[in-house]
């Protein structure tokens, strides 16, 4: 990996860390984990907090657990629990040995919450979720506590047995935490701890129909597998006074909740709620959309592993929430690319080019840089001959004076070849259309410079009719138009109706024939492109532009 993790990083977290390291007893070292539920695919908002749990594990010499917050069943699916292994070991991260899951320690759980209604810190509760919801109370008044809050252990255990043994229907009673109906903090308002789910669970089958919520089953997994720093996005924050309430109450090991602000980022939505109902009703193509932010989506598009974790470095850790501009993202991407996409010729929209003094039948290579960046990257050869095709709009019959591409009389360099002069256009009778136009070239200028020291104001890139092969491109724009899509009363309403075009059509140059689906390439002065993973196939290519170029050599 060639991010620059060798640079020291420095923020509130590793500082609190490093502190813990010196101050307290921590013999098994630092242990973070990424707790994602397999709800959905990941998105570059879980890449910032990846990032964050096994960076510090790496930089601390500790490790990172991968763990799966597996504890709705009527929402999870393996299918989920691959994407997101498959997406952490793609950004470069090892969880090694440590793959575990909520659902393993169900049993455990369960123990714990019984211990619970012993010591009397918990309950049975028979009221719906909507009397429960309204008995709460609100910051400024305090909640009521449930007719059922004073049922004895004994029947609290006989009736939380029989919840587990299936003898009640969903919704008909919860599990809650005995606290305090008055706390400021409505997560201390008797929270429910365990509830029933007529659903198949996607490891444990049919096994069990009570399931932890999020604030019982973390911190107790958190604790089982010996974390030490549960890091967090900010709106746990409340939730901690609880977190250390239960395991302090069963006497549990403690890990230390630390909390951080999400990643939000402009013109782009990362909830996985809204990501699944894009899905499902078909405003993208799939999770793994170019256009979509997720990890999935990303790599589609063309982003390599190390822009994405170079991307997260420069965004930092902090506790204030703001929006990061996606056009840092994507300065990532260029950034990246530009020190290792090959470069080659692509024509989106050709043009064709007849060099009328070219001797008929004839070709040669020209030879080509891979990568001015690095030349190691070494070149390689690009056939020409006499006809070509160019981008229709390095062409005009009547340009203004600034222009300084191809026109009748001026002259152009070809990249990485000849000087050529326009001559006059084809078009066609009817619709008056240029259809081709005529050009010179000048064959003391092979290489790109005139013997004379003759300047051309332009250099255009093209391809050799004959040896060119066609593929279809497809060019994005960012896939909401509203800077901030969540603050629109229905995130729908701002979809970017112009964030997919398609274009068919393209010639691209001969050597793309040996590329591999997921390989980067710079078209020259086009920006940054992907062969497509899922849909490109030999004869049919496909690619993706991941980024513009901001700068193009030609200007
Ligand atoms: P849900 O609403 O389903 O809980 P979630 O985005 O929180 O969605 P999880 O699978 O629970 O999804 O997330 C796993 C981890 O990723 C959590 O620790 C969460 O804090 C973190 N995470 C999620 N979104 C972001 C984000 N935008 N920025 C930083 N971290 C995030
Ligand atoms: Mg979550």
């Amino acid at each position: 990996m060639t991010t620059p993790a060798e640079e020291q990083k420095f923020d509130f977290i590793r500082e609190l860390i490093a502190n813990d390291l010196t101050a307290k007893n921590l013999p098994q070292g630092v242990v973070t984990r990424f707790p994602p539920e397999p709800n959905g695919y990941l998105h570059i908002g879980h890449a910032k907090s990846i990032c964050l749990n096994f960076g510090v594990a790496q930089e601390f010499d500790g490790r990172c657990h991968l763990r799966f917050d597996d504890t709705n069943p009527s929402k999870e699916d393996d299918e989920y629990v691959e994407s997101i292994k498959k997406d952490i070991a793609w950004l470069g991260w090892d969880w090694g040995e440590h793959l575990h899951f909520a659902s393993d320690y169900f049993e455990t759980l369960y123990q714990y919450a019984v211990t619970l209604i012993g010591q009397g810190k918990a309950y049975v509760d028979d009221l719906t979720q909507e009397e429960i919801r309204a008995g709460r109370g609100t910051l400024t008044s305090p909640g009521e506590e449930s007719p059922y809050r004073g049922r004895s252990v004994a029947e609290n255990l006989d009736l939380f047995g029989k919840m587990r043994a299936g003898e009640f229907s969903e919704g008909a009673r919860v599990l809650r935490a005995k606290i305090d109906m008055t706390s400021g903090n409505l997560n201390m308002r008797d929270p429910v701890l365990y509830r029933i789910v007529d659903a198949p669970h996607h490891r444990t089958g049919t096994e069990w129909r009570i399931y932890p919520m999020y604030d019982f089953g973390h911190g107790q997994s958190d604790s089982i597998e010996g974390i030490t720093h549960s890091l967090c996005t900010m709106e746990f924050e409340d939730h901690r006074p609880l977190y250390d309430w239960v395991l302090d109450s069963l006497g549990l090991y403690h890990p230390q909740q630390i909390e951080f602000a999400r990643l939000n980022i402009s013109y782009t939505i990362l909830s996985k709620r809204k990501l699944l109902q894009l899905v499902q009703d078909g405003h993208v193509s799939g999770w793994d959309d170019p256009r979509m932010p997720t990890i999935s989506g990303l790599r589609r598009r063309g982003y390599p592993p190390e822009a994405i974790r170079n991307f997260c470095d420069k965004i930092g850790i902090a506790k204030r929430p703001n929006t990061v501009e996606l056009a840092l993202l994507e300065h990532s991407a260029r950034d990246y690319l530009n020190q290792h996409a090959s470069r080659v010729l692509g024509v989106l929209r050709p043009l064709k080019v007849i060099i009328d003094n070219y001797p008929e039948g004839q070709s040669e290579e020209l030879e080509g840089i891979n990568n001015p960046e690095s030349p190691e990257a070494g070149t390689r050869m690009v056939p020409f001959s006499g006809e070509l095709y160019i981008e229709q709009d390095d062409f005009m019959e009547d340009p203004p004076s600034k222009y300084n591409r191809l026109a009748p009389g001026r002259e152009v360099r070809l990249r990485y070849g000849y000087f050529i002069t326009c001559i006059n256009a084809d078009k066609d009778p009817v619709t008056g259309e240029v259809t081709a136009i005529h050009c010179a070239y000048d064959p003391e200028t092979r290489g790109g410079q005139s013997p004379d020291g003759r300047k051309v104001r332009g250099t255009i890139h093209w391809v050799s009719a004959a040896h060119s092969l066609p593929a279809v491109v497809r060019l994005y724009e960012t896939l909401f138009s509203e800077e901030h899509p969540d603050d629109a009363d229905d995130f729908l309403t701002v979809l970017n109706e112009d964030s997919l075009k398609v274009i068919t059509g393209c010639q691209v140059e001969a050597s793309l024939k040996d590329a591999s689906p997921g390989d980067n390439f710079q078209f020259e002065r086009l920006g940054y492109f992907c062969m497509d993973e899922v849909d490109s196939k030999p004869g049919a290519l496909v690619f993706n532009r991941t980024v513009p170029l901001r700068d193009t050599w030609s200007r």
